[in-house]
């Protein structure tokens, strides 16, 4: 009796481990991910980290102060479940306050949805409508996330690059300088084409798109009959005097867009994932449907929090003490500081128009970090992981926000997040200081 039982658990772990793939098809070629890689690296070796985009500063204290109420308040029922599509006091200021910036009524119930911060917004909508056989575009260089969650919906991306045009003599590059070619993009769209995704404010460049290059774009989604998705995480952050369009509020948009937020973004509190989705009713229905059989909700207490600082800030709406014109005051004058730093070590900044990240071209550095002719890997990842080890200092590969066959065009540019408190910035201004003594010094 041992023997036979002895010799069916052997046939068991033997099956056991000539199982099939365990994984489905459309996990294929999207099992890495840059975040989980360069962020390990920096927890390893970094001394100073402007790498992923957080801030180390700490959020406003009227938000600190309204999560505490509701932790520790006389409303228990904060600690359960609540509306599974957002709870009510967040759906319904957000209602009022996206109902303010696009000039119309928005209902609370059907025209809010509230999301596990703007990444499941995006993975709602690519699930909610992207088909097998749909193309999606995708203007490069964009989050990162956009490509395999299309693919994982079964679409196909087609890419098309803002194009670099030449700056005016002696001056420094802006993201403004970063231009679709509007036969370029006129061309990705095709019978197949079901949607379009923006980023504007624009991670990682930081361009804030034109209201022109928003009716290019606009004029196209109608033309063919293809919806919008509109992350906006970054609307708060615009410098210069910068407007932040809305592309739903121009001509036939509303009804085919989709607007994406995020409370991390705006109100420095990235770990909290609470974000949200504005549209029509006609497509958030169907966001609905993916949000509820997936995700349900997010934290109650989270959401009640960012209920009131958006209520807060609807009664400051455009005054000096609004922490939506604090904010990017705030990051105006670190992004100056930043750019400066870069350019006095002859490590060319792009200067960005929004967000709270800077792009800034390697080129002048090559020599500390040889080229390896032919290698697997873009040379400014090479050099980022460098950097990292050698320098203590943390940045991300532009190559990182490329489709796969468009990542050596763009390999010798970094990004970093000056989101930062200025010791931070101080630290990284004097390991750069340092690094080019050390290449100037014979
Ligand atoms: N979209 C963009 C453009 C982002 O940069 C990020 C975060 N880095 C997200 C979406 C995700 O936002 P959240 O943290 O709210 O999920």
């Amino acid at each position: 009796l041992p023997l036979v039982k002895a010799s069916n658990s052997l046939s068991l772990s033997l099956q056991a481990k000539m199982s099939r793939p365990v994984q489905a098809q459309r996990l294929e070629g999207i099992d890495k991910n840059i975040w989980v890689e360069f962020v390990k690296l920096a927890a390893n070796y970094s001394t100073v980290n402007l790498g992923q985009g957080f801030p180390d500063f700490p959020p406003p204290d009227f938000l600190k102060e309204a999560l505490v109420r509701a932790l520790s308040g006389e409303n228990h029922m904060l600690h359960q479940y609540t509306r599974a599509f957002g709870h009510p006091p967040l759906v319904k200021i957000l209602a009022q306050f996206f109902g303010k910036l696009l000039g119309r009524d928005l209902d609370p119930m059907t025209n809010v949805m509230v999301t596990v911060g703007a990444y499941q917004a995006l993975f709602c909508c690519f699930q909610a409508f992207v088909e097998e056989g749909d193309e999606v575009i995708i203007i490069e260089p964009f989050f990162d996330c956009y490509e395999p969650m299309v693919k994982m919906a079964g679409g196909t991306p087609v890419f098309v690059p803002l194009r670099l045009k030449a700056p005016k003599d002696g001056k420094l590059i802006s993201s403004a300088d970063w231009q679709l070619d509007p036969t370029e993009l006129a061309s990705k769209f095709s019978e197949q084409t079901k949607a379009i995704v923006l980023n504007s404010p624009n991670n990682p460049l930081g361009k804030v798109f034109s209201r022109g290059e928003l009716e290019l774009i606009a004029d196209l989604c109608v033309k063919h009959d293809v919806l919008c998705i509109s992350d906006e995480v970054y609307e708060w952050l615009v410098y210069d005097g910068k407007e932040h369009i809305r592309i739903a509020s121009l001509q036939g948009m509303w009804d085919r867009t989709v607007i994406i937020g995020s409370a991390g973004k705006t109100f420095s509190v990235t770990g909290w994932k609470v974000g949200w989705t504005v549209g029509p009713n006609r497509l958030l229905q169907h966001l609905r449907t993916v949000h509820q059989n997936s995700v349900y909700h997010c934290a109650t207490v989270a959401q009640e929090a960012v209920a009131q600082g958006f209520q807060r800030e609807l009664e400051l709406y455009g005054k000096p003490d609004s922490y939506f014109i604090q904010l990017p005051k705030e990051l105006q004058q670190k992004r100056d500081w930043l750019v400066q730093s870069l350019d006095a070590v002859g490590m060319k900044p792009i200067v960005p128009e929004g967000t709270y990240f800077l792009v800034a071209d390697i080129s002048g550095f090559k020599s500390d970090v040889p080229d390896v002719p032919d290698s697997d890997e873009p040379y400014d990842s090479r050099f980022a992981k460098w950097m990292v080890k050698n320098k203590g200092l943390a940045a991300i590969p532009l190559s990182a926000f490329y489709c796969g066959a468009h990542k050596n065009n763009y390999n010798h540019f970094i990004r970093f997040c000056f989101a930062k408190e200025e010791a931070t910035l101080k630290a990284a201004n004097d390991i750069l200081q340092k690094w080019k003594q050390e290449k100037t010094s014979p």
